[in-house]
């Protein structure tokens, strides 16, 4: 039986309680997942159902079984990997798309879905002040996003070479060589590996203390390649948030006839922002790019962008063609000839009605506030003894070492007690890491419900953590 209208509007008034309620119970609450994988497990466990059940009862069913294994990813005080806020206005925007349900593969079959990633492929490409010819795929993340990118330079370059790909494929073809720091993000690996580059194939080059990529060393790499070659650099190290030496790097892969392609997941924002933008210096220069709309821009899970300078080699290497879509040649754009799948979510609307919420100033302001954060994080921290931040707060990373004073072995298990301690006191959350062969704890100042007074409060419930861990092991016995 069809929903009715009013059991329609109940329905959707309802998970918007729901929903608005977790919000606002969050906001008081201690940041730890009440049910780890465990409980979680069995709070769903049950049999197949036999029967239906009303969708309201579904709903409350649904939200009491999840909640208390939700992460709190959505507080002001999570700092735990680099995992944007779901804002608000992405998430009533994505709840529309969801209603909606567009299939947003193609301009002919969802007009409305197609014009919003069009309108705001361009804004991207203005706020990011990247070559506004290039062309912006809506993908998943920015793992798919490296994935789009890197399939374009590996169709250029071939071509380059007088290899035609899409007809001849990769068996056979001239060997391509990919040069990529040491410090990359795994993920681009895999989207190698999707793309026939095993981990042993590729020539990685040597970074500094930072995690970038060193221009020298590079230099010499790229000039002594010989054939089709891809350059990938790191816009925003995973831990450190270091750039690579953009100008330098891009401007030898150039002279070399190398592609260069960037992963700026959260980094790539710096170039919204006019007084963090310098770091990015020369990313413009590049020939494809990857960024998150689910991490800095805020956008609900799933949103990155593949952004490829030569529109022509990324529907290339894309394009999804068959009689009853509409004509590849076409001079539309369709969502589907610039990324993997053929029928998809409508990314565009989220992405638009952030950017439409938070303007230009508002994109510069929250990504100069997190920065801001970041260096007060460290001061902070900086200021107890016994506590050193292990990289330089360029960005929104930070990285802490506890019992600095200690032989690196102390320190491992004094950081790694510490990270336990600040994960149990639950004012906020905190993860670990090897960073240069020892732990640290990691902080990103990334979501957009932090606010100054989180930082001073999660940073104050660290230092007596610390002083806790101290205190019982200097305690007898
Ligand atoms: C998060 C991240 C990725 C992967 O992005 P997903 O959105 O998780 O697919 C790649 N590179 C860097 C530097 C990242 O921070």
């Amino acid at each position: 039986m069809p929903l009715d209208q009013t059991d329609i509007a109940a329905l959707f008034d309802r998970a918007a309680r729901h929903a608005a309620s977790f919000r606002a119970a969050l906001a008081a609450h201690l940041h730890r997942v009440t049910a780890g994988y465990a409980d979680a497990v069995a709070a769903f466990a049950a049999p197949t159902p036999e029967h239906g059940m009303a969708p309201e009862e579904v709903l409350d069913e649904l939200a009491r079984r999840a909640e208390p294994g939700l992460a709190t990813t959505t507080g002001g005080r999570f700092f735990g990997w680099v995992i944007g806020g779901s804002h608000p206005m992405g998430v009533a925007a994505d709840w529309l798309t969801a209603a909606w349900g567009q299939n947003a593969g193609n301009h002919t079959a969802a007009p409305a879905a197609a014009a919003a990633e069009t309108a705001a492929a361009a804004w991207l490409l203005d706020l990011l002040d990247l070559p506004r010819e290039s062309s912006v795929g809506f993908v998943t993340g920015a793992t798919m996003a490296n994935f789009v990118g890197l399939a374009a330079a590996r169709d250029d370059v071939l071509r380059r070479a007088g290899w035609d790909l899409e007809a001849r494929g990769l068996f056979g073809a001239p060997p391509i060589r990919v040069l990529i720091g040491e410090d990359a993000h795994t993920t681009v690996l895999s989207a190698l590996r999707y793309l026939g580059f095993g981990r042993d194939s590729l020539l990685r080059i040597a970074t500094d203390a930072q995690g970038a990529t060193r221009a020298d060393a590079f230099a010499t790499a790229v000039a002594a390649s010989h054939g089709p070659t891809i350059a990938i650099t790191q816009a925003g190290q995973i831990n450190t948030g270091a750039f690579d030496p953009h100008r330098e790097i891009v401007a030898a892969a150039h002279a070399a006839g190398a592609w260069v392609h960037v992963d700026g997941a959260f980094g790539l924002w710096a170039r919204a922002c006019p007084d963090r933008a310098p770091l990015a210096r020369g990313v413009e220069q590049a020939d494809s790019w990857a960024t998150d709309g689910h991490k800095w821009l805020q956008t609900p899970y799933d949103c990155g962008y593949a952004i490829v300078k030569d529109a022509e080699a990324h529907r290339r290497a894309m394009t999804i063609a068959a009689s009853y879509l509409p004509p590849v040649a076409g001079r539309e754009r369709d969502p589907s000839h610039l990324v993997p799948e053929l029928s998809r979510r409508a990314r565009g609307f989220a992405t638009w009605a952030m950017i439409r919420h938070l303007g230009r100033d508002g994109i510069a302001a929250m990504v100069r506030r997190h920065c801001d954060q970041a260096r007060l994080f460290a001061d902070c921290l900086g200021e107890e003894r016994g506590i050193a931040i292990r990289n330089e707060v360029v960005l929104n990373q930070v990285l802490v070492q506890f019992g600095a004073d200690h032989p690196a072995q102390a320190r491992d298990a004094l950081t790694q007690a510490a990270i336990r301690a600040v994960q149990a006191d639950a004012t906020c959350f905190a993860g670990g890491a090897l960073w240069r062969g020892e732990w640290v704890m990691r902080l990103s100042v990334i979501g957009a419900a932090t606010t100054d007074a989180d930082i001073r409060a999660s940073a104050a419930a660290i230092c007596r953590c610390w002083r806790q861990v101290q205190a019982e092991t200097d305690a007898p016995g």
